[in-house]
């Protein structure tokens, strides 16, 4: 099973390259936040609950995205690998990622973080507003979900540096060129 995590900031792109690996190799694409906005479209009480969290820019707790996780690789429990796309985002998921996979007979096997500018960031993210219309990117909400990944989900960095798992991929570009990028990082991994 190969476990990918795709990093970076809102706004990297890890959405869409998420889905474009998840194709190419036949993975299951795991978007926390996907997961998430679905709840709220369809208002269950999970939803319910994270609703105004989301709409602030703010994380929603561990223990329930630890819950969604869990019940994640139930479902998918012998898919031959995962690329997540917003999960983890603090140290506790972190750590307990680790412990589910333990748990599977399986490790991270690679962390790809995309590295972009911040104000490249704000503008892509200005951009998705007007287009997709997603409640959390006012700027207002941008500059808090920014906050909480300098403060929560950028420490991450060195928990998988230290286990030599964080490859960094330039993040500015066209898709297909990072896709490239992050394709042949994936093949190096694999073996
Ligand atoms: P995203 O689409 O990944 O930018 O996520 C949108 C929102 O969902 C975030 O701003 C958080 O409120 C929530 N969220 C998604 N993934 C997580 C996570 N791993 N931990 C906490 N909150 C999350």
């Amino acid at each position: 099973m190969f476990n990918l995590i795709l990093f970076g900031p809102p706004g990297a792109g890890k959405g869409t390259q998420a889905i474009k690996i998840a194709e190419k190799f036949g993975w299951i694409h795991v978007s926390t936040g996907d997961i998430l906005r679905a709840e709220v479209n369809q208002g269950t009480p999970l939803g319910l609950k994270v609703k105004a969290v989301m709409e602030a820019g703010v994380l929603v707790s561990d223990e329930l995205l630890i819950e969604i996780m869990e019940s994640v690789f139930r479902k998918h429990g012998s898919a031959g690998g995962f690329v997540l796309d917003g999960f983890p985002r603090t140290l506790k998921q972190a750590q307990e990622l680790d412990q589910m996979l333990t748990k599977l007979n399986t490790n991270v096997s690679l962390v790809l973080s995309l590295e972009v500018n911040e104000e490249e960031l704000v503008k892509r993210l200005l951009k998705r507003a007007q287009e997709q219309g997603r409640k959390d990117d006012t700027e207002e909400v941008i500059k808090n979900r920014l906050v909480q990944y300098h403060q929560h989900t950028k420490p991450l960095v060195d928990y998988y540096r230290e286990k030599n798992l964080l490859k960094e991929v330039f993040g500015v570009g066209s898709i297909d060129d990072i896709f490239n990028e992050l394709c042949n990082a994936i093949k190096v991994s694999k073996g």
